[in-house]
């Protein structure tokens, strides 16, 4: 088992190209972040608490990061574990979140989009989280209870 100092400084191959990712120091307040980006896609690693740190918005970043359930909607494997990864979703911008290790994946320009969103305020959709929790319960059987939801899903 690698210290979690060690593992932090290895290299890591985009999830998406399959080549080594370059480490990019980004200056914010407190101890500077590295990231983790492809030279090819332009797809940025974040660790996890990373993400809250370059955003300074707790709200859209644990929005992102939190109670992600357990459903993994993403191709996608960690780059940091190797285990599976989420969609989640801020306006319209979908970010792939580890649901093991709490890494954020972005692709190209979607911390920009981020920074947008918080920008104008993010409020948070909990109607998009009512859809990742309903979609837990039916994985367990329990659509009729939920009916009524579902109807107004399929309405939108
Ligand atoms: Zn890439
Ligand atoms: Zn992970």
């Amino acid at each position: 088992m690698q210290s979690k100092r060690e593992s932090a400084d290895r290299t890591l191959d985009c999830p998406k190209c399959w080549v080594a990712m370059d480490k990019e120091e980004l200056e914010v307040l407190g101890p500077n972040v590295v990231i983790d980006v492809c030279p090819k896609c332009g797809g940025i690693w974040l660790d996890h608490g990373e993400l809250k740190k370059l955003l300074k918005d707790r709200k859209l970043s644990d929005y992102l990061t939190e109670h992600i359930g357990t459903q993994s909607k993403s191709q996608l494997v960690c780059p940091r574990c190797g285990w599976l990864m989420d969609i989640e979703t801020a306006e319209d911008v979908d970010v792939d979140v580890c649901l093991n290790c709490g890494g954020v994946w972005l692709d190209y320009g979607e911390l920009e989009k981020l920074r947008e969103i918080s920008q104008v305020g993010f409020k948070g959709d909990k109607f998009a989280k009512d859809i990742e929790r309903w979609e837990e319960m039916t994985q367990k059987g329990r659509q009729s209870a939920l009916s009524g939801l579902f109807r107004r899903l399929s309405r939108r």
